[in-house]
């Protein structure tokens, strides 16, 4: 059996892994990254799933939250320089409907509010309203974001934020934070589909429209998009995690495709490293960071007599929300919406009412296909024209959400049927839509579990962000990135802030290690 003496050992090369290793590597400390797939990303991935020459993104696509994390504000000169770019939309996102109507939000605010003025006076007042609301709350919540929670950060955030808006208007954000999408779009707005882009914002996260805080993530999403528009990876989303392994290999830092973690080795004093599928052992002084999601951690990479009881059942408790299909389409060109202006868009939401998206996660929940499934209709080659030859385009479709296995049937039967399912539902929103599909592929649920052990159940966001999962993720003793075992540590998707290409959780957890 051969051994390899590092100072840490980081399980899994998603972002987060990337990010946790470059930041230990900086400080001079040996670290290697252990991932069990044969391509660096875990979320972040691109290639030519359907045909040669049209590149897609398999998962994550919009990277607004990887520019604005503390990752990319420190090293996005270095990443730029090993030839990192991003594509950028000044039209980000729209929600089309049956009835031919369709809201879309530019980055150009006084457009954005000529077009809802349009639609409906009392739509674009309560707009302005929320976006003034955002304003105020931002700024307060983006340094909380990137402090760990609990943490006196977050609490001074907190407060500074209750003071510098005075009870009256606190009480107006508190009540908006607890508040579910239905809620807060029947405050805020007059018509059916005003209400509707806000909700599915919320369907991206865990947050169907009748759950108590669901209304922050459309909130900040909503405006933020419009603040900056829509980003993705020149090229394919691949670029980012190619030029993030070549940045940390710079610092010595190194990444072991192909390999997978067994087991987390933990004796009296700790987690000491690892053992790998294929019998080595890689030691590790200073400790492991997993960025593998807790109950998966817990149940398949430590020795039940290693983990403490608080920490079991942590993981029996941590929640997985429904699950997502990728359609991944290569197309003859543009969709043919019945409004053209909307193929400009980086994304459509096709709901297409709030009702509709509260059956659809019912459905989902039951076990049942729901029959409107909520999509988010990427058009990637609409913000970067190099993903398709000229002419065609490239689609990307989340299907949101769907059961993590259908009632009685299985999703290697079911996949192909909703994803026919998908394109009908299209074709009625832009004619003539079937005929313009050159190629197809479909990830299902399953086939999302299959790839990436954080997807349980095909859950794109690696567990429940609803809020009692959200602000104690994975559980308010282990918010911090250290376990009860010591010198094992975690982050990742299923740890604050949660899911997103946000590169924040690797870094905090770098912190707390070189901590002690
Ligand atoms: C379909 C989909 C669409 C999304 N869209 C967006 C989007 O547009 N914008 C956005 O910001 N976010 C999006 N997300 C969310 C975002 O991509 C993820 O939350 C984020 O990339 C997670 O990063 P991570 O590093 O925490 O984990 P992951 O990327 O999941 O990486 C974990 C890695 O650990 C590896 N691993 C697991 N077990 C082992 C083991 N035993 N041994 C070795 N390696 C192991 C896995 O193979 C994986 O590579 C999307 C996610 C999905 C699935």
């Amino acid at each position: 059996m051969s051994q390899e003496n590092v100072d840490v050992v980081v399980i899994g090369a998603g972002h987060q892994g990337l990010v946790a290793a470059t930041a230990l590597a900086e400080k001079g400390l040996s670290v290697v990254v252990v991932e069990r797939s044969d391509v660096a990303g875990g979320a972040i991935r691109s290639g030519e799933l359907t045909l040669p020459g049209f590149t897609h993104d398999y998962w994550a696509t919009n990277m607004g939250l990887f520019l604005g994390s503390p990752y990319f504000a420190k090293h996005g000169a270095e990443l730029g320089a090993l030839g990192l770019k991003f594509a950028h939309s000044s039209t980000p996102y729209a929600s089309a409907f049956p009835n031919g109507k369709n809201l879309k939000v530019v980055q150009d605010g006084d457009a954005t509010a000529a077009m809802w003025s349009a639609h409906n006076a009392g739509d674009a007042q309560g707009w302005a309203a929320l976006g003034a609301l955002f304003g105020d709350f931002a700024g307060s919540y983006f340094p909380m974001y990137g402090n760990p929670l609990p943490s006196k950060g977050t609490w001074q955030g907190a407060r500074a934020l209750w003071k510098a808006r005075g009870k009256k208007g606190s009480g107006e954000l508190l009540r908006i934070l607890l508040s579910s999408t239905r809620a807060l779009g029947d405050r805020y707005f007059e018509t059916p589909e005003a209400k509707s882009l806000l909700a599915a914002w919320g369907m991206h996260l865990d947050y169907a429209p009748d759950i108590t805080g669901g209304a922050v993530f459309p909130l900040l999403e909503c405006f933020l998009d419009m603040a900056n528009g829509m980003s993705i990876v020149e090229g394919g989303a691949s670029n980012l995690v190619n030029a993030m392994v070549a940045l940390l290999e710079k610092k010595g830092g190194k990444v072991l495709l192909g390999t997978d973690v067994a087991r987390i080795l933990v004796n009296e004093k700790g987690a000491f490293g690892v053992r790998l599928a294929n019998g080595e052992q890689i030691l590790a002084k200073r400790g492991v960071i997993s960025t593998v999601v807790l109950p998966v951690m817990v149940n398949n990479l430590l020795e039940s007599s290693d983990v403490p009881a608080h920490m079991k059942q942590a993981a029996a408790h941590y929640r997985f929300g429904p699950g997502t299909m990728m359609v991944h389409l290569a197309t003859n060109g543009p969709i043919p919406w019945s409004d053209s202006e909307l193929a400009k868009f980086a994304y459509v939401h096709v709901g297409p009412y709030v009702d509709d998206m509260a059956r659809t996660y019912q459905q989902s929940l039951a076990g049942e296909i729901p029959d409107e499934p909520l999509l988010v209709v990427g058009q990637s080659s609409a913000v970067d024209p190099s993903r398709a030859p000229e002419g065609k385009a490239v689609v990307w479709i989340q299907v949101r959400t769907l059961p993590n296995i259908p009632k009685g049937s299985t999703w290697a039967a079911q996949s192909e049927r909703v994803a026919d399912q998908v394109v009908a539902k299209l074709e009625k929103y832009a004619p003539g839509f079937t005929d313009t599909i050159l190629g197809r592929h479909v990830m299902s649920p399953a086939d999302l579990q299959a790839a990436n052990p954080n997807l349980v159940g095909g859950d794109s966001v690696a567990g429940s962000h609803q809020l009692d999962q959200f602000l104690m993720r994975p559980s308010l003793d282990l918010g911090k990135y250290a376990t009860e075992i010591p010198r094992l540590y975690i982050a990742g998707a299923g740890t604050w802030p949660g899911a997103g290409a946000n590169a924040i959780s690797g870094g905090l957890a770098a912190a707390r290690l070189l901590k002690g």
